[in-house]
């Protein structure tokens, strides 16, 4: 795990938890296309939250937010590790 995806891990969570304003998720989706192993997480757990498209709409349970955050760094430090 580069330090530039340690620094986008916070807001790939936010990012799924649905907090955060259209331009952030711009720079995130920017970095995905430039790592495919944030990508890969990423997709893999967009299938479960609705993102971007859900702005303005009702924020993730805090423990689902929770088990989502885990998830991602689980995926995050196993996909690293594997490239
Ligand atoms: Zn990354």
């Amino acid at each position: 795990m580069t330090d530039n995806c340690m620094k986008h891990f916070e807001r790939i969570s936010e990012y799924l938890d649905g907090e955060l304003d259209p331009a952030t998720c711009i720079e995130i989706e920017r970095h995905m296309a430039e790592c495919p192993q944030c990508e890969n997480c990423v997709e893999s757990l967009k299938r479960t939250v609705a993102l971007c498209r859900k702005m303005g709409g009702e924020k993730l349970a805090p423990d689902e937010a929770t088990r989502i955050r885990e998830k991602l760094r689980e995926c995050l430090f196993r996909e690293h590790k594997a490239g």
